[in-house]
């Protein structure tokens, strides 16, 4: 049996991310898509709701659970007892980043392998910023994020109209 760990903000979980997680779970006999707990970022939902969205988009996968987790991502893997960490790449930008992490879990965690999947050319532009920048100034994201989730960015920008909460959108990586 070899389970993987797909660890991530998912901050809301999309179509790129979802694209990963489903092609990771014909590989390995077990997923578990990780959400971070505190990530050092600006967050728009919370834990709780990053949980509950990407449980929905990923509910008709069996092999796949979502898990909210703190802490080292190395150390989370050991408890769940995955053999792999997975993680996605879309520009050359994401491996020097993932590339340094993975070197890093490597001496945390020396059993755990890692293993990086390459986006699909459709979602290479893709990212958590863009698609709530995009949603929250009322563009249309539904070829970007499951419907679960569309409706989730549409009640947050109800709920944030007055509040001028915006996330700069900088760059590809978020
Ligand atoms: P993190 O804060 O750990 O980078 P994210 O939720 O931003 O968490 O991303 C989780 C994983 O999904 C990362 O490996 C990231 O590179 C990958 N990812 C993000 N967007 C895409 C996409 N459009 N296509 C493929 N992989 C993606």
């Amino acid at each position: 049996m070899c389970r993987a760990l797909y660890p991530g903000t998912f901050d809301p979980i999309h179509f790129g991310h979802m694209d990963i997680a489903i092609r990771s779970a014909t590989i390995f006999d077990e997923l578990v898509v990780g959400v971070y707990d505190r990530p050092s970022k600006n967050l728009l939902f919370t834990l709780e709701e990053r949980v509950e969205l990407a449980r929905e988009a990923l509910r008709d996968y069996p092999n796949i659970r979502v898990l909210p987790y703190g802490g080292l991502t190395a150390e989370f893997a050991r408890q769940i007892g995955a053999k792999v960490i997975v993680r996605g790449l879309r520009v050359v930008s994401d491996f020097e980043w993932e590339y340094q992490m993975s070197l890093t879990n490597r001496q945390l965690a020396p059993e755990v392998e890692f293993v990086c999947l390459m986006t699909r050319q459709e979602y290479t532009f893709l990212s958590a910023s863009i698609l709530k920048e995009v949603a929250l100034l009322g563009g249309d994201v539904t070829m970007w994020a499951p419907p679960n989730v569309v409706a989730a960015l549409a009640r947050k920008r109800e709920a944030l109209q007055h509040q001028q909460v915006l996330v700069p959108l900088v760059s590809l990586r978020d």
